[in-house]
């Protein structure tokens, strides 16, 4: 029947139209355009993970500094205790001196008394004077050691209040930090599923020489954006005929000065800045070959990734 042979040649043709389409996923069938369109999304995912990243990085220095205020509370607080006791102890010291010269004093009356001439008398009557001037002073002491104390035991109840405060806040803030950290991380995992997708679009020796630029660029960008007629990553001015080549889509063209991958603000779907805007003319003819589209040097982009 001439109807089932065009069906089963039409099914035939659809095989053969799949297997294009199967091996146009090759990462290296990929035109220059897209395989820019790709690393810029991917750039804009991996930024994403490292702002993540550093904001879970910043956000303990806040559990950080509660801890460190606390941790100088404290010290503060056993200084202050450290204070009474030596005061206490010297209170102890004074009501045992106190109790040694009071009993002096006691047997030294005793032994007025007995006493044979004068000479003795008045020997016995200024040391009753010495012990009992002793006493008042350690009296004094006392009373001096004791109004510190009350002092430094308000001193502590405060400390002790500021502490108990300061580890409210800090509980606190570690549950919320606790949140936030899980969010970022869950968010992080998110990205970096969609970071695996992109990556397996791009063939191998791109994608290490991206990594490459990217971990030594400062701001984590491998792949920047030509803003004002420069580079969007260092600011250097790019001479008009890179520039031109660049709104081409035809090469993947590094910056001169820093190194990091360019594409036109259109393909990475960001209105340009300080340009004038001009229409777009639309390119019928696709590149497909590949041998040149890379300008970065072959023993750079073979640099194996760490
Ligand atoms: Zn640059």
């Amino acid at each position: 029947m001439p109807g089932r042979e065009m069906l089963s040649h039409g099914g035939l043709h659809q095989s053969y139209n799949l297997l294009i389409i199967m091996a146009k996923k090759d990462p290296t069938d990929l035109t220059v355009e897209e395989k820019l369109k790709t690393l810029y999304q991917l750039q804009t995912i991996l930024s994403a993970i490292d702002d993540k990243r550093a904001l879970r990085g910043e956000l303990p220095l806040e559990v950080q500094d509660l801890e460190d205020e606390i941790a100088g509370l404290s010290t503060r607080m056993e200084k202050i205790q450290g204070e009474i006791a030596d005061f206490d102890a010297a209170m102890s010291q004074k009501k045992v001196e106190i109790t040694q010269a009071e009993s002096s004093v006691a047997r030294y009356k005793v032994q007025l008394d007995d006493v044979k001439n004068n000479r003795e008398y008045d020997t016995l009557s200024k040391e009753i004077e010495f012990q009992t001037l002793e006493i008042e002073l350690c009296n004094k002491k006392i009373k001096e050691a004791a109004i510190k104390v009350t002092e430094k035991q308000k001193d502590l109840a405060d400390t002790e209040a500021l502490i108990a405060d300061r580890n409210q806040a800090l509980e606190e803030k570690r549950n919320e930090l606790k949140e936030i950290m899980q969010e970022t991380r869950d968010e992080e995992e998110k990205y970096k599923v969609k970071a695996r997708d992109l990556e397996a679009k791009i063939e191998p020796r791109l994608l290490s020489s991206f990594k490459r630029i990217r971990k030594n660029a400062r701001n984590g960008l491998g792949i920047t954006v030509v803003q004002r007629d420069a580079c969007g990553g260092c600011f250097n001015k790019i001479p008009p005929q890179r520039q031109l080549d660049i709104k081409m889509h035809k090469k993947i063209l590094v910056c001169e000065y820093c190194g990091r991958i360019m594409i036109d603000p259109d393909l990475a779907g960001i209105k340009s800045v300080g340009t004038e805007e001009k229409p777009k003319r639309k390119r019928a003819i696709r590149r497909t070959t590949k041998k040149d589209d890379m300008e970065t040097k072959k023993d750079d982009t073979e640099t194996k990734e760490e």
